[in-house]
């Protein structure tokens, strides 16, 4: 099969033929139809991340349909999830150990043994993957596979950091790309006012936000119209969780959704006083997953999406890395 693989950080992605995988105990085979392209994936082939099984095959978020089904599959009460040609998702979050002392709390995307997709498993750069059947997706029908492939991350990471940043009405998104994009549509759909921070002088990305629904698009150097009450960051940029402090009001939250951020830098107690604080997000939880997708289904959200060819995953990488690439890029494979 053809796929994209990192053979050395930090590298270049290099089109290789490689075997169709084998799925394991408890893992399906999956064709692949799309492959979204995140930001991790650029830490990732930089070498910002720094524990991948190399050589690897990155990408998780993958659409694809079932092809074959590995030994134990269905070993549960209910059966095998899945059935031979059914379209599904595979997300980051790509295995867990069910009973290390965060998994036995609920809270599966702090697990001490997790193991992820297109990083610890080899991922969607490919023609086929395999993937343990139970962190598998359904995927709804509204959704084609090109648009649905950015809410298996940019989507589900961005909704956790959303439920995390609380229901404060005010809301900032720091960093308007692929996971931004799909949280300003659901935060206004929900009746969030949403405030938008681009790079300063980006005037193309501020009209994107404010296309999208957001009420008020800015530099990041900017200040709102009015204080916020929560905030996300997805620009992987630590100075930008101080900015977001200085125009937050009491009390607010400010969430990093990023898995890498250069330093914070070091700033006044006053800017935290009154109950501000800060918290970053950790991957996600199979329960996140279900509801983006509910959500995105019923609020209609439509990811824009530039698709590539298999073979220019260096090219979408590299748009991402200029900021380049507005909203999504996916793979077509
Ligand atoms: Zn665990
Ligand atoms: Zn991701």
């Amino acid at each position: 099969m053809r796929a994209m693989v990192l053979e050395e950080q930090p590298g270049r992605l290099a089109l290789r033929d490689l075997p169709v995988p084998e799925p394991g105990p408890g893992q399906v085979l999956m064709r692949v139809s799309t492959c979204g392209v995140c930001r991790t994936d650029l830490h990732i082939v930089d070498g910002e991340l720094t524990k991948p099984g190399l050589p690897l095959v990155p990408g998780h978020q993958i659409v694809g349909t079932v092809e074959e089904f590995g030994p134990g599959t269905g070993a549960g009460d209910s059966g095998r999830r899945f059935a031979k040609g059914d379209r599904i998702g595979v997300p980051w979050l790509g295995w867990t150990d069910g009973h290390c002392h965060f998994c036995r709390q609920g809270r599966e995307n702090l697990c001490e043994n997790a193991r992820f997709t297109g990083y610890d498993i080899d991922g969607g750069y490919a023609e086929y993957a395999v993937a343990d059947e139970r962190f598998c997706f359904p995927l709804p029908g509204e959704i084609d596979d090109e648009h649905v492939a950015p809410l298996l991350c940019a989507g589900m990471i961005g909704y956790r950091a959303l439920t995390i940043a609380g229901d404060g009405e005010r809301l900032g998104l720091y960093g308007f790309g692929s996971s931004a994009h799909i949280l300003c549509q659901i935060a206004a759909s929900e009746g969030r006012r949403v405030f938008a921070f681009t790079r300063p002088g980006d005037l193309d990305g501020q009209a994107f936000a404010r296309s999208l629904g957001a009420e008020w698009a800015g530099g990041s150097d900017e200040q709102p119209p009015e204080p916020l009450d929560a905030a996300i960051v997805f620009a992987p940029v630590g100075s930008l969780m101080v900015d977001a402090l200085k125009v937050s009001d009491r009390g607010a939250r400010i969430v990093s959704a990023g898995i890498h951020m250069s330093d914070i830098p070091s700033f006044p107690y006053e800017l935290l006083w009154e109950e501000r604080s800060l918290h970053s997000v950790a991957n996600l939880t199979r329960q996140d997953g279900t509801e983006l997708l509910e959500l995105a289904a019923r609020h209609q959200v439509e990811p824009m999406v530039e698709t590539m060819p298999l073979e220019d995953a260096n090219t979408a990488l590299d748009a991402i890395r200029s900021g380049a690439s507005e909203g999504s890029t996916v793979l077509s494979v």
